[in-house]
């Protein structure tokens, strides 16, 4: 029967047809309709107007209804949408690769303009296969990864993803066998920091003859866990990889663009990589776009691999409307607001959130940069958590045993003080 509410028609036709992630079609769990988004704020249908503390998945940084990112939007599409990227430039693609070399670590110049974070990761992972080939070492197939680690949902990000998840367990007959060496530790524990050294040096040399490269995320594992390390295991993992001939690839797709304090998370390690991704908040979360940054040496060895050019080549590569817009995503960057934005929001979470230390449930609560995470000593009721957040007027997504938030940096103290409540009110659901 037709129902005489538009919103709750749109949420039967969501439940019949749209795949939601990681979701089920015999059981869909509950989505929630967006009417609207401006500012740090989303409108839903059900709930009316809420703080957003995930940033949807970590990429609107500056906000929804940016008028700086809307004005470029609109002025490219009276240029035009897009275009094929072989064989033809244009201007959005071009000034957006310089401008990633300009703010990238030294050394990173080649930048390759892939569609998402896990295209990117792909990419990342056949420029050091064929680099490896192009030196000399077609048998170095494999990658040194850690545990806790999330790098996509493709097949190739997939298996460099902590194994002990279940995508590792469904899809073990299809993905390759990468090394897995232990998380590095929580900052702060040097006894700690030296045993995960000594264990990783000796991974690294049993396996250094058949390894390409290591591939992580620097000092924040995201989706793996929320899980911050040691710089000091960054640096370890860089001479590691010179020491043994590997690529340092570091997958910054969560952590880039001022998250956790610095621009990129491995500044704060004194740390360069070979092969960087970023994507997410790329384009301010407007449009899906990630990029590939190499050293001229990469770049030099991969195109004397056999054959001569790196093997990838997307339809929609350097769409003009999502370059665009990371052009003026990084603009607002640029102001340098957002330093002293995501220190505020830093301190802000760290404070509100410090009243869950101790409570029942609550195993550990940390914060780095712009991101609070209250981790539980179970797993979370996500239908519930989310509803506790929700009324407390706050969008969160928690899963496993974290509630945790990524605000926007445009989140006043106020918005901060409301979402450490969502956090707090979805933590103590039992
Ligand atoms: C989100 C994420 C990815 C995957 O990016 P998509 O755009 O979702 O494909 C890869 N690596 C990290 C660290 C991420 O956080």
């Amino acid at each position: 029967m037709a129902s005489p509410d538009p919103a709750a028609a749109l949420l039967a036709l969501d439940r019949t047809h749209v795949w939601h992630p990681y979701a089920s079609m015999n059981d869909p769990a509950p989505t929630r309709l967006v009417t609207g988004a401006s500012g740090a704020h989303l409108e839903l249908a059900d709930a009316g107007r809420v703080v957003d503390g995930m940033s949807s998945w970590w990429a609107a940084i500056h906000g929804y209804r940016h008028p700086a990112l809307d004005a470029a939007l609109r002025s490219r599409v009276d240029e035009f949408a897009h275009v094929m990227f072989g064989g033809l430039t244009h201007e959005p693609a071009v000034r957006l690769a310089a401008r990633l070399v300009e703010v990238a670590p030294d050394g990173l110049e080649r930048v390759f303009l892939a569609d998402s974070g896990s295209v990117s990761v792909e990419v990342a992972l056949k420029m050091v296969l064929q680099a490896q080939r192009g030196r000399g070492r077609p048998e170095r197939t494999r990658l040194l990864t850690v545990r806790g680690g999330y790098h996509g949902d493709t097949f190739g990000a997939m298996a460099v993803c902590d194994p002990v998840g279940g995508m590792h367990t469904m899809f073990r007959d299809v993905l390759p066998e990468h090394v897995f060496a232990d998380r590095p530790p929580a900052p702060g524990d040097a006894a700690a920091v030296e045993r995960w050294s000594q264990s990783f040096r000796a991974l690294a040399s049993a396996h250094a003859h058949e390894l390409a490269a290591i591939v992580v995320e620097p000092l924040l594992q995201g989706a793996g866990g929320m899980h911050v390390y040691d710089a000091a295991c960054l640096r370890v993992m860089r001479e590691v990889a010179d020491e043994h001939g590997l690529f340092l690839v570091l997958d910054e797709i969560a952590t880039g663009f001022g998250r956790t304090g610095t621009f990129f998370a491995a500044e704060a390690a004194g740390v360069s990589p070979d092969v960087l991704c970023v994507g997410k908040a790329l384009t301010g979360g407007y449009l899906t776009l990630a990029a590939v940054l190499c050293t001229d040496g990469v770049a030099r060895d991969l195109s004397a691999s056999e054959s001569g050019v790196l093997m990838h080549g997307p339809t929609f590569m350097g769409n003009p409307l999502a370059c665009a817009v990371a052009l003026a995503s990084l603009d607002v960057l640029a102001t340098g607001a957002w330093r002293a934005d995501v220190a505020r929001i830093g301190s802000g979470l760290a404070t509100g959130l410090a009243g869950c230390r101790g409570l029942p449930g609550v195993a550990d609560v940390r914060t780095l940069g712009a991101v609070g995470v209250v981790q539980l000593d179970h797993p979370v009721d996500t239908g519930k958590a989310t509803q506790a957040a929700l009324d407390e007027g706050v969008w969160l997504r928690p899963f496993r045993d974290l509630v945790y938030t990524m605000p926007p940096y445009v989140c006043t103290d106020d918005d901060v003080a409301r979402i450490c409540a969502g956090v707090a009110a979805a933590a103590a659901v039992a």
